[in-house]
């Protein structure tokens, strides 16, 4: 479970996130949706401790993360991470890719390896490099890399924007599942109405670094909350 509690950023005279609160429970996936510059990817580095918040709490399953004195180290929050870039491993094989966040036994990590490639269908694969493969192909190898270490918080940021138009629909939908089998809490960042409908449990529409709304998609869209939002969600059909 994730809990951001008012966190807010300023950076010279902007605030850049503004009093930003979010609850994710396990499973759930909640896409935070605005336009470009509106904050988003500052809020998800914040929750990902690779910048600081000036204000407020993030909570991963009740323990505090980080306040404005406590702060846990990006590595040990059991936060995965996913971004536009793959940022692939380029000297690793597709499974070495994906064991390389794991501790444990040899035959612990390979388990969990093997399971992971199964589940994003890459058995055959596991021995290539990322460059021997599709731009599909290396966002499931992302995929399978930040889940691998059972973390209970994943944030993606645009991890589809990369991808070619006509399997973005299909690998969204297989991505969704995968996400739904881990279980982690979900926080996905899109600038895509469409995307956001399609993949969210909640929608938290963001502009000018605040929550201006947040709900249901079906809600969302049915009962934007000003003229912005509809003109936002208009090109969603
Ligand atoms: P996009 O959809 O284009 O990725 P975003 O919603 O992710 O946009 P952010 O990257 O969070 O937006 O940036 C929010 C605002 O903060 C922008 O106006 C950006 O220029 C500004 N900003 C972010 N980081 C810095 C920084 N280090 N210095 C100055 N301004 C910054
Ligand atoms: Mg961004």
């Amino acid at each position: 479970r994730l809990e951001v509690r008012n966190m807010s950023r300023r950076i010279g005279d902007v605030t850049v996130v503004d009093d930003v609160s979010l609850e994710i429970a396990p499973g759930q996936v909640t896409c935070l949706l605005g336009p470009s510059g509106c904050g988003k990817s500052t809020t998800l580095r914040m929750i990902a401790g690779v910048e600081m918040q000036d204000r407020g709490e993030i909570y991963v399953d009740g323990e505090l993360v980080c306040d404005t004195v406590t702060r846990v180290p990006p590595e040990r929050r059991e936060i995965g991470l996913m971004f536009q870039d793959f940022a692939l491993f380029p000297h690793l094989t597709v499974a070495g890719n994906v064991g390389f966040g794991l501790r444990g036994s040899r035959a612990d990590t390979d388990a969990r390896v093997g399971e992971l490639l199964d589940k994003v269908s890459l058995t055959h694969l596991s021995q290539a490099y990322p460059h021997e493969l599709s731009g599909g192909e290396q966002q499931r190898v992302a995929l399978a890399r930040a889940l691998a270490p059972r973390p209970k918080v994943m944030l993606m940021d645009e991890p589809f924007s990369g991808l070619d138009n006509r399997l973005r629909d299909g690998i969204r939908d297989d991505t969704l599942a995968v996400l739904k089998e881990e279980g982690a809490s979900v926080l996905l960042v899109t600038h895509e109405p469409e995307e956001a409908m399609r993949m969210a449990d909640e929608i938290a529409l963001m502009r000018d670094g605040r929550i201006v709304q947040k709900g249901a998609p079906y809600n969302i869209y049915n009962s934007p909350v000003d003229r912005n939002a509809v003109a936002f969600f208009s090109d969603v059909n």
